[in-house]
């Protein structure tokens, strides 16, 4: 799914190239007590694939072909979501939580917030089912997963906690994210749109970057961080909707909401 790198050449940043040296080297020593001349298989590719598209192939045997930016990236560290998660798909939960936060929100700056949403994946008709979890992660380490599916009604204390002014949205293709909601829950997010309240970090992204990518978010985390998200297909394309959510759903989803922000604060600061 990750179509982060391509098998295009590109100009890697500085510690980027600390990480592509240091892959080589691990490559290096799997390879074992080679003679000079294989050491050389780099080398030797390049001539193989004159226009540079970045593989590595190992011609000993029949092993797999990766990327040299895959082995790059499959190396990188993986995000842990630092701070505290309060999961609800209780209605009155939700509308306490949401009132504590925009009481605290208030006489404050405005603060970015991590957010993402999560639904079933169904693939009749290639559609998507109903949003059932909305993911805000918080400056001060909070995230709060509400599993709206399960809620009757949704709060009206949530629209007002999405839509408050002292909240800027960031996430990645966050406006879609939004109209989803709106077409689900009848959360009017035209306002939010309207003031320039929301931020897609693919979009900064490339501005930042001077390029003209699709990102997905792990691949924007690797490339932006340097870092990787535990992307299991398994939980991505899970039963969001299923009451309560598992350990490894909380962790997974709490992660995209926390990448959303950490992605805008380091790229703000490009
Ligand atoms: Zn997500």
């Amino acid at each position: 799914m990750a179509s982060d790198f391509k098998r295009k050449k590109r100009t890697l940043p500085a510690w980027m190239t600390a990480a592509h040296n240091q892959t080589k080297q691990i490559k290096k020593s799997k390879e074992g007590e080679k003679n000079a001349s294989q050491e050389k298989t780099s080398d030797r590719l390049d001539i193989k694939n004159p226009k540079g598209n970045g593989q590595y192939v190992d011609t000993d045997d029949d092993a797999t072909v990766k990327s040299a930016s895959e082995l790059i990236t499959d190396a990188m560290p993986f995000i842990k979501v630092p701070g505290r998660v309060t999961y609800t798909f209780q209605s009155a939960d939700c509308a306490c939580i949401c009132d504590e936060i925009v009481s605290s929100l208030e006489g404050g700056s405005q603060i970015p917030v991590g957010f993402d949403m999560e639904w079933p994946v169904t693939f009749r008709h290639g559609g998507s089912g109903k949003t059932a979890l909305i993911q805000m992660y918080f400056p001060d380490n909070q995230c709060y997963l509400f599993q709206v599916c399960a809620m009757n009604p949704v709060p009206k204390q949530l629209p007002k906690l999405i839509c408050h002014e002292k909240v800027l949205l960031v996430g990645l293709n966050i406006e879609s994210d939004l109209w989803k909601l709106e077409r689900d829950f009848d959360i009017r997010v035209k306002c939010l749109m309207d003031r320039g309240a929301v931020v897609d970090v693919g979009r900064l992204a490339n501005k930042k970057l001077k390029s003209h990518e699709r990102w997905d978010l792990n691949g924007l985390c690797k490339n932006v961080l340097g870092m990787q998200l535990d992307k299991n297909s398994e939980i991505r394309c899970g039963s969001w909707d299923e009451i309560p959510l598992s350990q490894d759903q909380i962790a997974y989803s709490s992660a995209d909401a926390y990448a959303g922000l950490i992605l805008y604060e380091k790229l703000i600061e490009l």
